[in-house]
Order: C-alpha cells, then structure tokens, then sequence
C-alpha cells in the first residue's frame, strides 16, 4: 500500500489558524506581535523569501517591518540597527535573511539579536538551551519537521531516527529533537560510508542534504515515516527534495512530498516563534 502523505500545506493553514487566534488575544491587549526582516543586497531567492515572510506575517495579524539595505551596507551599521530592533517593544522576533554580502561577519549577526527575539533561533545561546533542553527557540525547518511527524500520530519513544545531514540549521537542531522526543538518533553525512546501512534500519528517516535521489527505495525500511526537507531541481527543472518520492512512497508508511511538506511549515514556525516571543515579554 503507497504511503500515506504528510501534508505540509494542510498543517501549515491549521497551525496559522491558531497562531492567528493567539496573536489576536495579544493584540486585544495592546501587543501585537511584531516581527522584524532585515535583506541586505539584491539577492532575488532572498527577495521572494522575505516577501512571503512579511505576507505570511500580515495573514495571521502580526505588525512586520521589513528593512531592505543595499549591498555595501557597513557592518556596524547593520549591528547599530539590530541593537534598535532589539530595543523596540513592538517588535517581539528579529529575523536577518541569509545569506549576507561576504564583508558582513554572519555570526557576529545572529549574536547581535537579542536571545528573547532570535526567533530563527540560530544564535550560540539558542542552539545551547535545545543541547540542554531549556525553553528557548527552535531553529524553523527541524521544528517544523517536528510537527510533520508529530502529525502522523507515531510515537518517538523508543523509535530509531536516522537524520542525513548534520548542518547547524537543519541536520544537527532536528537530531536534538528526535532526541529530546526519546528516539535513538543517528547521524549521518558525507562522510558515512554505507549510508543504506543506517536508513534500512530507520523507523523515521529525516534526509536534509540537498541532493536529489539520496534516498532511494531499497534504503527504506518497510513502514518507515520519511520527511524530505532538501529543495532541488529535477532535469526539467522542477522541484524536488533528497527523496525518490516515486519509489520510496511505495515502501514507506508516511512521506512528505516535494513541494507541499516542509516547505510550508518553515515560515508557519518562524510566525509560532514569533507569537511566542511576544507571549513571553
Ligand atoms: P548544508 O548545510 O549544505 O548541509 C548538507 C548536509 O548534507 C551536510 O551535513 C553534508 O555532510 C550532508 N551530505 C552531503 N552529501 C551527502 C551524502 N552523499 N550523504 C550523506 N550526507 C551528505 O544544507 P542544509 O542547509 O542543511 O540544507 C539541506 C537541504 O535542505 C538543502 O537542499 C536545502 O535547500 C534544504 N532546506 C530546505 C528548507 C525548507 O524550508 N524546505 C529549509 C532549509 C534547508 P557534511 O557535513 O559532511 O558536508
């Protein structure tokens, strides 16, 4: 029986219901949640990325400010700007669009955000309360990759997860996760040698390394819940994820498809995120 499909897009208009219905009882308060977005340069994926931030903002009746800055803006000056943000109590969550022009440090960035408004959760400070399990934010795609499996009503407890990918936002935030949701965790990489060794084995199998056909069927364990965050481009030039969708929707239980599951769910965080920095102030 084919796999049952995750539907990224489905969950994303269920849980910007309830962020909506949260940020309305802020606002009938007097505080709105308020995001900020920062693009330096003319980056046109990052254009489009912002827009439908700022959109998805609008959507759920969040105030937003996006701040564009051309190219050679002077670091200082972009860091005079967030320490601003930091300091304006009508914004809740400050976001800077990756990636900067190359004489920006990013890291000097991220940890110019204040940690009640890194609401990508990127910064040292956030990644170190998810490695020790303090409430703070979680990185977007991974806890949106959550909720996906969370959504196919599989308990963790107990489950093997094989996560394909260890990059700082997707791999190794989402394998403390499965983690912290007590399933046994492995990681692998480009440097893993037989990688179908470890994914026979999976009971969730989250690929996240921007390679198309890196998982294939015969690297499926039958009844397995496979998420696919990689975004890629088939010949005809079509998106497509890390996953043989076709094949490997034949053995799995669960999958998520390319477009219309991951996708979604990474800006339906960063709004969770959001209401909940302006929750917590
Ligand atoms: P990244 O920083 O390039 O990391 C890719 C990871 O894949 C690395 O850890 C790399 O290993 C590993 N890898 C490369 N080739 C491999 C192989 N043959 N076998 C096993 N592992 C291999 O990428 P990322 O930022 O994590 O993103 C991964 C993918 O997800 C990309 O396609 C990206 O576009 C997509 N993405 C989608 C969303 C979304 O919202 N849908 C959000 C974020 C990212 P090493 O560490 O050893 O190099």
């Amino acid at each position: 029986m084919p796999a049952q499909l995750i539907d990224g897009i489905a969950l994303s208009q269920k849980l910007r219901g309830e962020i909506a219905a949260r940020a309305a009882a802020l606002s009938a308060k007097g505080k709105q949640p308020g995001l900020a977005v920062i693009l330096v340069g003319e980056d046109p994926a990052s254009q489009v990325y912002v827009r439908n931030k700022v959109k998805a903002c609008g959507d759920v009746g969040f105030h937003s400010v996006l701040e564009k800055y051309e190219a050679d803006l002077a670091e200082a000056d972009l860091l005079a700007r967030i320490d601003a943000l930091n300091n304006d109590p009508a914004i809740h969550g400050i976001l800077v669009q990756m990636p900067l022009p190359k004489h920006i440090n990013p890291h000097k960035v991220i940890e110019a955000i204040s940690t009640s408004k890194d609401v990508d959760g990127y910064s040292v400070l956030s990644a170190g309360e998810l490695m020790t399990g303090l409430a703070g934010f979680r990185p977007c795609t991974p806890y949106g990759c959550m909720k996906l499996i969370e959504s196919t009503g599989v308990d963790l407890r107990g489950k093997h997860a094989v996560v394909i990918g260890r990059s700082n936002t997707v791999g190794k935030p989402m394998a403390l996760l499965l983690l912290q949701a007590n399933a046994t965790v492995t990681i692998c990489h480009s440097a893993t040698p037989d990688l179908g060794l470890h994914t026979r084995q999976a009971d969730v199998v989250v690929a996240a390394v921007g390679r198309r056909n890196t998982l294939t069927a015969d690297m499926v364990k039958p009844g397995a819940i496979v998420i696919d965050v990689g975004m890629n481009r088939d010949d005809a030039g079509k998106l497509c994820g890390d996953v043989d969708f076709a094949n490997v929707k034949e053995v799995a239980a669960h999958i998520t498809p390319v477009p219309g599951g991951v996708g979604p769910m990474t800006i339906t965080m960063l709004l969770m995120n959001t209401v909940e920095a302006a929750e917590r102030i």
